[in-house]
């Protein structure tokens, strides 16, 4: 890393050229007033915020590459002139990036901001303050809970780095597809034997993925990626806006009980400052609450998808959810292959990826879709080793009536939905 000094020179530097060429960038923490809500719950929890908020600099980089990838950061620089605007964009965000101490959080809340500006009058009316940011969980789901008048929607570590792989390998199966199957179904293992979600890795399609390709290939993974959290995120605004959030009863979920040895909580940072927090406690919705939430947070990201800074972007939104629930569909069936029962409030993740491809075509976004539909076919070829992996069917009645019930509480028109009305 650079000294803080010269960190700072840099990003003046940066925004100096960003502005000579007429390029908005993103502020570093669009959101800064969350962030000390969030480090006071922290706290409350017994939690140091810098052993939980960790500094997302170039940590997945070994130590030995990290100064070819400033020697590629500074031919970058040497070549900007020849640059297209959206491009030098990424680019400048990239150098920013790894040249300041960003916050896991502060990340989190940059691919908020999309979702929080679109939705800002219905999350007003819920009269709570958000506060988004990370928990040092390496589970695959994200919580919400009410912390003295704000909505905590946090995202656990882990659901961030299992998207990361999957995203990843998506691209890399472009090249070689038997690699990213073998890889993403030892992810999965790796989660369902452990508890815990390995980290994505340095090495994880290196030669097969192209991470300095900016405007193609690694510009839809890292936007899939984004999609995905954006969509984890959003379901938990969803219930702040849904105002499940001041309804609903809370409870504890158990740290302990829901990992299987060896134990996630021995590599957990602050287990020795947190020993008495074996449970953290959350809100827990009813199904018909979770699928509300679902389709809050897609309907509110197809809208996000109309920003103008978004444009081009409603193929990656439409694939954020079909991404996070294929995933989960995927842990649920190697779950139950090993046995083990996953201590979930969430109705069935092939259930709610039925409904999200009902409300793709109910919003008129199929054209859309075709990222989503590949990353079905992905996330069948990983699922068809376990014996009971299915994708959702192309018709059900059953669901249906679900999906009716939730789509008429959501407000939506099913006129003309005859596809939905008339099989029930
Ligand atoms: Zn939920």
């Amino acid at each position: 890393m650079l000294g803080a000094g010269d960190s700072d020179e840099l990003v003046s530097a940066i925004e100096a050229l960003a502005a000579e060429r007429k390029i908005r960038l993103p502020p570093i923490d669009p959101f800064p007033e969350q962030q000390a809500i969030y480090e006071r719950y922290l706290l409350s929890m017994g939690l140091d915020p810098k052993d939980v908020d960790q500094i997302a600099d170039l940590q997945r980089v070994p130590e030995q590459n990290r100064a070819m990838i400033r020697a590629a950061l500074l031919q970058g620089i040497l070549s900007m002139d020849k640059m297209a605007d959206d491009e030098l964009r990424t680019f400048l965000m990239l150098v920013r990036t790894s040249s300041t101490e960003h916050r896991a959080s502060s990340l989190l809340r940059i691919i908020s901001q999309p979702l929080l500006t679109i939705c800002a009058d219905e999350i007003a009316s819920s009269e709570m303050s958000i506060a988004i940011g990370v928990m040092p969980m390496r589970w695959f789901n994200g919580q919400s809970t009410p912390y003295s008048g704000s909505a905590m929607c946090l995202a656990s570590m882990g659901s961030l780095d299992l998207i990361e792989i999957f995203c990843v390998l998506f691209m890399a199966r472009l090249k070689d597809p038997q690699y990213a199957l073998v890889q993403m179904r030892e992810a999965v293992e790796i989660y369902v034997n452990t508890g815990s979600v390995k980290p994505a890795e340095f090495e994880l399609a290196q030669g097969l993925h192209d991470f300095s390709d900016y405007k193609g290939k690694n510009g839809v993974a890292v936007g899939m990626t984004t999609a995905a959290e954006q969509f984890l995120v959003a379901h938990e605004l969803g219930h702040v806006s849904l105002r499940h959030l001041s309804d609903a009863t809370l409870g504890a979920t158990p740290c302990r009980e829901l990992l299987s040895e060896p134990s996630l909580l021995s590599r957990m940072p602050w287990r020795a400052t947190a020993k008495k927090h074996t449970a953290i406690q959350v809100i827990q919705p009813s199904h018909s609450d979770e699928y509300c939430a679902d389709q809050w947070a897609f309907h509110t990201m197809l809208r996000a998808s109309t920003l103008p800074d978004e444009e081009g972007k409603e193929p990656l939104y439409c694939a954020g959810a079909t991404i996070f629930l294929g995933l989960a569909m995927i842990i649920e069936s190697a779950s139950r292959a090993k046995g083990i029962m996953i201590p979930d409030t969430h109705p069935s993740a092939l259930n709610r990826l039925y409904l999200i491809q009902l409300a793709t075509e109910l919003h008129g976004f199929h054209e859309e879709a075709y990222i989503a539909r590949r990353v079905c076919e992905f996330i069948e070829e990983i699922g068809a080793c376990y014996p009971d992996f299915a994708m959702p069917p192309i018709l059900s009645r059953d669901l249906n009536q679900v999906a009716l019930e939730v789509f008429r509480k959501m407000g939506y028109s099913l006129d003309g939905a005859t596809y939905i009305t008339d099989f029930v």
